[in-house]
């Protein structure tokens, strides 16, 4: 069996949803098809709960009114009995009025109960189409109820004992030849619906085709396969065919947007190859990862990684900071959920660049209890992997550079962001 993964851009319209029937229709092989939410809707769900915790379930009934509106039109046009379509996600749509009715609680824990319903209208007016009007063997799954997590709220951490059991449990390709599950979304063990990050879906997929022993997962994108350059950011973009499990990871660590930095780890521990191919042409090649890799040292990958801050932490009792600091450091930092992206060290200090999250206060906030604190704000993390001076030279052309490290072939520069960007 083989698991595909659709994003949310892919689905985003009918030509879209059209697109990825021929994709699985025209495939023989058991699939088990991993779907995001609809274009924006994840956003559009982010607003409805902004308004449900700011001014009650009336405003987020009106905010829900903008998700409504964008999925309506899109069945209408879909399926030739518009009436099926509605008819089918109807229900989820009536779930979800009705979660809006309860209390409000905890802001993440919140979220995951509204933000996870993107992903269930979209497999279900999905699984309806394939079904009702494909006549394709597609069965649907609630993988709240089978993606078991921990109540991380909003960065859930999967239990992959208890996922893996439900998953053979539920899944049985002598029944059905393709199974329909949302990416993103989980439940803990008390019921209540998780999520696993923003832009999960990767990593969903991950975790399916690592339980279920895939022969393959593949990520359907809408970009020709994994670039060496964010193409919106540098010109004279090349795809890179190959890469290494280990070449994958530290580029989504660096901040590569084309797949969420947790998806590689299960496949490399079950060996099962990724591969990144372009929605809108299937046939052709993409980028495949996997242990061993043809090399491309000469060409450069660059990647920019916007939104930092750098933290400059120093103990308050003027202890070296290598020795005492650095375990609570990390705590503190791990407990409001930053993400190290550069360290930076000296006998009294440490700096970390992070994500500038709208955790970050807070950590800024503990961190005082400890440590003398100041940050920098405003900060882009360029890393080059195969440097050269006259890119160098190109990439970080005016800027202001407040830390700059390098390694044998690869260079990282924290940048002061440009006006424009
Ligand atoms: N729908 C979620 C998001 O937009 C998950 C995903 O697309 O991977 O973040
Ligand atoms: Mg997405």
């Amino acid at each position: 069996m083989k698991v595909y993964k659709f994003g949310g851009a892919s689905v985003k319209s009918v030509e879209g949803i059209r697109n990825m029937a021929e994709i699985i229709r025209s495939q023989q092989d058991h699939l088990f098809v991993v779907v995001s939410a609809m274009g924006k809707t994840t956003n559009m769900l982010e607003q409805v709960v902004e308004a449900y915790m700011e001014h009650g379930a009336e405003a987020a009934l009106q905010a829900l009114g903008s998700v409504e509106s964008f999925h309506i039109p899109i069945i209408s046009k879909l399926f030739n009995h518009p009436t099926v379509g509605l008819n089918a996600v109807q229900p989820v749509f009536a779930q979800l009025k009705q979660e809006l009715t309860m209390l409000v609680e905890d802001y993440d824990k919140t979220y995951d109960r509204i933000v996870s319903y993107g992903e269930l209208i979209s497999t279900t007016i999905i699984t309806s189409y394939l079904r009702e009007e494909c006549h394709l063997d597609a069965a649907w799954l609630d993988m709240r109820q089978i993606v078991c997590t921990d109540s991380n709220f909003r960065e859930a951490n999967v239990r992959m004992d208890v996922t893996r059991r439900r998953l053979h449990e539920t899944v049985d390709f002598n029944l059905h030849r393709i199974y329909i599950g949302q990416g993103f979304i989980g439940g803990n063990d008390r019921q209540q619906s998780t999520t696993l990050g923003r832009e999960g879906s990767d990593y969903s997929a991950a975790i399916v085709g690592s339980l279920l022993g895939a022969e393959s997962v593949t990520i359907w994108k809408d970009v020709p396969g994994i670039l060496n350059a964010d193409p919106r950011i540098f010109p004279n973009t090349v795809l890179l065919p190959e890469l290494t499990y280990y070449e994958a990871v530290e580029l989504a660590y660096s901040g590569a947007q084309v797949i969420h930095p947790k998806t590689i780890r299960p496949l490399e521990n079950a060996d099962i190859p990724l591969y990144v191919k372009p929605f809108a042409a299937p046939y052709e090649h993409g980028s495949i990862i996997r242990s061993v890799a043809q090399r491309h040292d000469d060409v450069p990958i660059i990647i920019l990684r916007k939104k930092q801050i750098l933290i400059t932490v120093r103990p308050l009792d003027f202890s070296f900071v290598l020795e005492n600091s650095l375990p609570r450091l990390f705590s503190i930092l791990e407990k409001h959920r930053l993400k190290v992206s550069l360290i930076q060290s000296s006998a009294v200090t440490i700096s970390v660049c992070v994500d500038h999250t709208r955790y970050v206060e807070d950590a800024l906030d503990e961190l005082r209890n400890y440590f003398s604190v100041s940050y920098n704000t405003g900060l882009e993390l360029l890393t080059i992997r195969g440097t050269t001076p006259e890119l160098v030279e190109q990439c970080t052309q005016n800027r202001q550079t407040l830390i700059e490290q390098h390694t044998r072939r690869t260079g990282k520069f924290l940048m002061f962001a440009n006006e424009a960007g």
